[in-house]
């Protein structure tokens, strides 16, 4: 019998990260601010920047902290509101609480995607937009821009998972005001925890270059815009949320690599969805038009099973060494809304909560074999079948 792969383990660091991470530990240089120039974090920011093709990039400790930094360069009162979408990773309305604001959180439809009509509802009563592009699913930016530049509201992108996903032509964490990313093991580029963030805005980079911890003058080694760092010099708090050099050194080599395993991860995907997408019990949501995607996992929804047939369905999968995760059916699931009991008094959104109760998790790492994505889809799709208790109408 074929043995289910192993969908948890890391591709290997390139090469390359050990030379330096050897040099660094020699020289025990691990702080961003020691060297006068090029430190690795510096070299990281310019690369990845030229890489987004934005004009400023931040690296710090994780994507949360450049979330935050992000609510925090804006300038938001204590107290204003975020609009978030509802489906996302509970580090994001957690990022909103840290920067003392309140999260707004908007209706999701089945596709993943924020429901735009939910969305221009609640877009009027709030300071800032924070849209998550939830496992890299991209709503529709064009729509979320439109309504939100005629309000005047800013948007700030959460792109964690979506270095390298593409809506019409434009990079996704390049549309927004800000866009974050996070170097955390699951995502495309694994350092273990790592986050960074891009932007245009000269302001808006000054102000969390300074938030980050670039103390007296450190800025000087940040890009260089001293008139703007010397407006807010002692006029914002240090939060220290900066990144060291050995993140800096793991995460360098592998943004080579990106374009490779986007290309991959998305043909993984899709092949996948394909299969799953002939079955009727198993419905993965296309992609918005003109949005191309770097997936690293599938989402996909259950149709037409009992909450009976969802366990036995998930069950049949495990025993086959497949592991699904139904976002809403597992035991404080962190992506599930109404597990955000720290946000207080929790809004009732009956649209996500459905799709939530429905909609299986599958982690799909670029690095797999066509052999290996067969044996998850077969393994998804008999599943089903044996859930139901019948073969798959024709
Ligand atoms: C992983 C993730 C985060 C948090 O990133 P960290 O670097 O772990 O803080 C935020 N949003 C989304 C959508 C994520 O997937």
């Amino acid at each position: 019998m074929t043995v289910a792969p192993n969908v948890y383990d890391a591709e290997p660091i390139p090469e390359a990260a050990r030379a330096e991470i050897d040099r660094l530990l020699q020289s025990g240089d691990l702080f961003r601010y020691t060297a006068p120039e090029n430190a690795p974090v510096a070299l990281l920011e310019r690369e990845f920047a030229e890489l987004m093709g934005a004009k400023y990039a931040l690296a710090v400790s994780s994507c949360s902290a450049a979330l935050f930094l992000s609510l925090k360069a804006l300038g938001l009162p204590r107290g204003a509101k975020v609009l978030i979408p509802a489906f996302t990773f509970a580090a994001v309305p957690s990022a909103v609480v840290h920067a003392d604001c309140e999260a707004v959180l908007c209706e999701v439809g089945m596709n993943y995607r924020v429901d735009m009509d939910d969305f221009a509802a609640k877009l009027p009563g709030v300071d800032a937009v924070l849209i998550s592009h939830m496992r890299g699913h991209t709503s529709d930016m064009d729509a979320i821009m439109a309504l939100a530049d005629a309000a005047g509201i800013p948007v700030v992108e959460d792109a964690a998972h979506s270095l390298g996903t593409v809506w019409k032509g434009r990079k996704i964490g390049t549309i927004g005001k800000i866009g974050c990313f996070s170097f955390q093991s699951y995502k495309l580029v694994n350092a273990g925890e790592g986050g960074i963030l891009i932007t245009d805005d000269a302001e808006l980079v000054a102000r969390a270059v300074i938030m980050s911890g670039a103390y007296e003058h450190a800025w000087k080694k940040n890009m260089g815009l001293e008139a703007h760092y010397r407006t807010w010099q002692n006029r914002l708090p240090l939060y220290n949320m900066r990144m060291q050099n050995l993140s800096a050194a793991v995460i360098r080599p592998q943004l080579p690599e990106v374009a490779r395993r986007v290309r991959d991860g998305r043909a993984g995907h899709d092949r996948v969805a394909e299969a799953l997408n002939m079955s009727t019990w198993l419905e993965v949501p296309a992609p918005l038009e003109g949005e191309l995607r770097a997936p690293d996992s599938i989402q996909f929804n259950l149709m037409g099973m009992s909450d009976a047939e969802v366990d036995e369905f998930t069950a049949t999968a495990a025993a086959q060494g497949v592991k699904v995760q139904v976002f809403g059916m597992s035991e404080d699931n962190a992506r599930a809304f109404w597990n955000w009991q720290f946000l207080g008094d929790l809004p009732e959104l009956p649209q996500t909560r459905a799709m939530l109760m429905r909609a299986c998790d599958v982690r799909l790492p670029a690095r797999l074999t066509d052999a290996e994505l067969d044996y998850i889809s077969a393994a998804l799709v008999g599943a089903a079948q044996q859930a139901k208790g019948t073969i798959a109408a024709e």
